[in-house]
């Protein structure tokens, strides 16, 4: 695909690298055939290619962005199925970064949406204030029939009952092995509030493979959620506040081998870090030194191994099939597929692929609560597939997803620390 930008535009990073990205689509139309979006709306302004052409377009012409931009880049959910799927690797994430950040920059959206977009982004990246929202979401559930559309959508994904008791861990953690791997431990804004099971079997889990887990108490949010809003400036400050709480706990206790993240979504951005802060000349090589040494969960485990008393265990009630749910931030961002998989087998159940298993199940951050009418029929068609493989459990590895499928099936669902080390109480032995 040929750009045509001046010199004078060429002499923004921004678009120098834009530019070099477009010229690598080739326009084959592979990527239409596993985008979520286009799958549902079946219009090629809805697709990695037409809205490949949007974003050239915008950049080109060097104007605000208008509404028929930022409608298909909305509709996006950054899931990058296209770039797992194209052959010539052009970087779409990269691409439609700069895009939403070009939209936030130029476009004046109504008024509503102006407010609940600053809302999510002033809350949902602070732990109190989120647990404040779920809280009030919960009491506004019996006013849902009053509500917009929108809003209805959101409460629909509240959990319902009390929220569980935060988890407050011995910190550090401490193993009882002779090798000792230090690692920072990001506990992940949403799921400290909703998910705090998870960060307890993360922690078990880790101190069993032989680390040493430590999860400083003033570190915050890494930025995902910001900066998938298009809010360049706050996920950078995030980037920052995060990157000089893990240096002072550094200071204090020793480097980290690794940043250990059990949030798919939290982990993809981690690693992209260098991207995203190089051109801060102060946190550009300390941002990238974070993201050298972040790793998923699952690789953490896949590379120190399950310790034989969590291999090959006999569950309650005999083998328990499990169909693993990828996240796209882990499959696509990530590119780690068959691992998880693999530690299923590992400590002793049957993981199956459910159908379709490369789409989105339409959670994507804050889309869900964004496009909740695109995102509910991706998590029907979802559901639809775990159905199908008629599994015992469901497990992922990814707080948002666990949530958006726990709102469409009874279907038990697990994130995947919680299946390995076997915390998973009541539920698994109905
Ligand atoms: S698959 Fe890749 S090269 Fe082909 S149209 Fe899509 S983005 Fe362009
Ligand atoms: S990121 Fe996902 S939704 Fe967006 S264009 Fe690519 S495949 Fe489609």
């Amino acid at each position: 695909m040929r750009s045509h930008f001046t010199d004078q535009q060429r002499a923004d990073p921004v678009i120098a690298e834009a530019s070099r990205i477009f010229t690598t689509c080739v326009h084959c139309g592979f990527c239409t055939a596993t985008c979520p979006s286009y799958q549902i709306l079946g219009d090629e302004l809805d697709s990695p290619r037409g809205r490949i052409y949007l974003i050239k377009s915008m950049l080109e012409r060097g104007e605000a962005a208008d509404k028929t931009v930022v409608t298909h880049i909305d509709r996006c959910l950054s899931c990058l199925a296209c770039m797992t799927t194209c052959p010539t690797e052009v970087n779409y994430k990269h691409l439609v970064d700069h895009a939403r950040v070009h939209i936030e920059k130029t476009y004046r959206r109504p008024v509503l949406d102006r407010w609940f977009r600053a809302a999510l982004a002033k809350i949902l990246p602070y732990p109190k204030r989120f647990r404040a929202l779920v809280r009030l979401g919960q009491f506004s559930r019996i006013f849902s029939f009053m509500m917009p559309r929108k809003l209805r959508g959101m409460l629909a994904l509240v959990p319902s009952g009390g929220l569980p008791k935060p988890f407050r861990p011995e910190n550090p953690g401490r193993n009882t092995q002779a090798a000792k791997v230090r690692v920072a431990v990001l506990q992940g804004c949403a799921q400290s509030v909703v998910g705090p099971e998870i960060n307890r079997a993360t922690w078990r889990l880790l101190t069993e493979i032989g680390c040493d887990p430590v999860a400083p108490p003033d570190a915050g949010c890494c930025g995902a959620l910001t900066h998938h809003l298009g809010r360049e400036g706050e996920s950078q400050q995030q980037i920052r506040e995060l990157i000089k709480a893990w240096e002072t706990a550094e200071a204090v206790g020793g480097t980290f081998d690794y940043i250990v993240v059990s949030t798919s979504g939290c982990g993809s951005t981690i690693k992209d870090w260098g991207r995203l802060m190089e051109n801060d000349p102060d946190f550009a090589a300390r941002a990238q030194n974070f993201a050298a040494r972040c790793r998923d969960l699952s690789e953490i485990v896949a590379a120190l191994g399950l310790p034989p008393h969590l291999q090959n265990r006999t569950h309650p009630v005999g083998r328990r099939v499990v169909a693993w749910h990828p996240p796209c931030t882990l499959q696509h961002g990530q590119k780690i597929k068959n691992m998880p998989m693999d530690l299923l087998r590992q400590a002793g159940y049957d993981p199956i692929e459910i159908g379709e298993s490369h789409l989105c199940c339409g959670s994507a951050g804050v889309y869900n609560m964004l496009q909740p009418e695109i995102a509910g029929q991706l998590r029907d068609r979802k559901i639809g597939h775990i159905k199908h493989a008629a599994p015992d459990l469901v497990a992922s590895a990814n707080i948002g997803c666990m949530m958006q499928i726990k709102s469409g099936t009874d279907i038990p669902v697990f994130h995947l620390a919680e299946l390995l080390v076997g915390d998973v109480s009541s539920e698994i032995s109905r």
